[in-house]
């Protein structure tokens, strides 16, 4: 098999690109290195079947080749990270959507099967855990630039939906739970990375908030795992999957655990949240995928638990 991953040289795209190379497939990626980076795919480059090309999936030209040459296509190009959607509101708004957009209109040209990354955003300040892919989406006011993210992901799951409805391009939509594992930058403001980074530098770790928040995290190899299996399902086209983790902590047990197992030498330290990001921010209490149609239709049950997903994060941290 042909795959084609925009934003391949990211943190889930890269990984994905390197299971999907083991398996024995071609992977071609396509990155504009924006939150990407090349030292992700350095150790891919010498792999016969891999290509990368560094551009844009607004460069329609490129894109359309590239997609011409893919017999799946992984749409994981994306603004991501609370932080980055905060300070940028309008690239956010304008990559998800145009992306999107552009790469589900070549696909069509030849009705090639894609895969939309979307994200466990979209369930919003809904509290009716664990979420459903069929519950409603409780998304906050516009006003508040967070739900700018949810909102543009929930437009390229409505458009992609709205491409197999009408046109019968074979769609499959993922959202992803807060996804982990090593490759994922602190820089973007996701939580393990930083406390790691933190805890190694021996300097506090920055719990938002009270530390009450809960969120289930999934590692990048078990998220991998699932697309190959989705890929492979004709039942899964057309269809909404969560992809994540069941397993739950609060952010402040996080920090105790990522504390302990970088020498113990850190505090922990709280900062409201207005503070980390900006006046009159809005966060989710708890976040937990129902993974009922995933696990029923492909058998997918996460196998990396949290504590060996941090072991694995903090080796890769010492190493880089
Ligand atoms: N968080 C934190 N300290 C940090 C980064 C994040 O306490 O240095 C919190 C953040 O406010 C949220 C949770 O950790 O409640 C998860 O944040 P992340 O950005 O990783 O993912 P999110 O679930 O917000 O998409």
């Amino acid at each position: 098999m042909n795959a084609f991953i925009t934003g391949g040289a990211g943190f889930i795209g890269s990984h994905l690109a390197e299971a999907l190379l083991a398996a024995g497939h071609h992977v071609t990626v396509l990155d504009n290195l924006s939150t990407g980076a090349m030292e992700n795919i350095e150790h891919l480059k010498a792999h016969p079947g891999f290509r990368y090309v560094i551009d844009s999936v607004t460069n329609e030209p490129v894109l359309a080749e590239l997609i011409d040459g893919a017999d799946v296509v992984f749409h994981l190009a994306a603004a991501v990270g609370v932080k980055l959607i905060v300070e940028a509101p309008v690239h956010t708004i304008e990559t998800n959507v145009h992306g999107t957009e552009v790469v589900l209109r070549h696909a069509n040209k030849k009705k090639k099967l894609v895969v939309i990354a979307s994200t466990s955003e979209v369930y919003g300040k809904s509290t009716d855990v664990p979420f459903r892919e069929d519950a409603d989406l409780v998304l906050g006011p516009t006003t508040k630039h967070r739900w700018a993210y949810a909102c543009s992901k929930a437009i390229d799951e409505f458009l992609a939906l709205a491409y197999w409805k009408e046109k019968k391009l074979p769609v499959i939509i993922v959202r992803f739970f807060n996804t982990v594992g090593p490759r994922q930058t602190g820089r973007y403001g996701m939580v393990i990375p930083n406390f790691v980074r933190q805890g190694l530098a021996g300097q506090p770790l920055t719990v938002h908030g009270d530390g009450t928040q809960r969120r289930s995290f999934c590692y990048v190899g078990d998220v991998v795992e699932a697309l190959q299996r989705l890929v492979a399902e004709p039942r899964a086209v057309g269809e909404v999957f969560n992809v994540g983790n069941t397993q739950e902590i609060s952010i402040m047990a996080l920090a105790e655990k990522v504390r302990d197992l970088t020498g113990g030498r850190s505090e922990i330290v709280t900062i409201p949240y207005d503070q980390a990001y900006e006046a009159g921010f809005e966060d989710m209490p708890r976040r937990v995928p129902d993974l009922a149609k995933i696990s029923h239709l492909v058998g997918y049950a996460p196998e990396v638990g949290l504590d060996e997903i941090l072991t694995r994060v903090v080796d890769h941290f010492q190493k880089t």
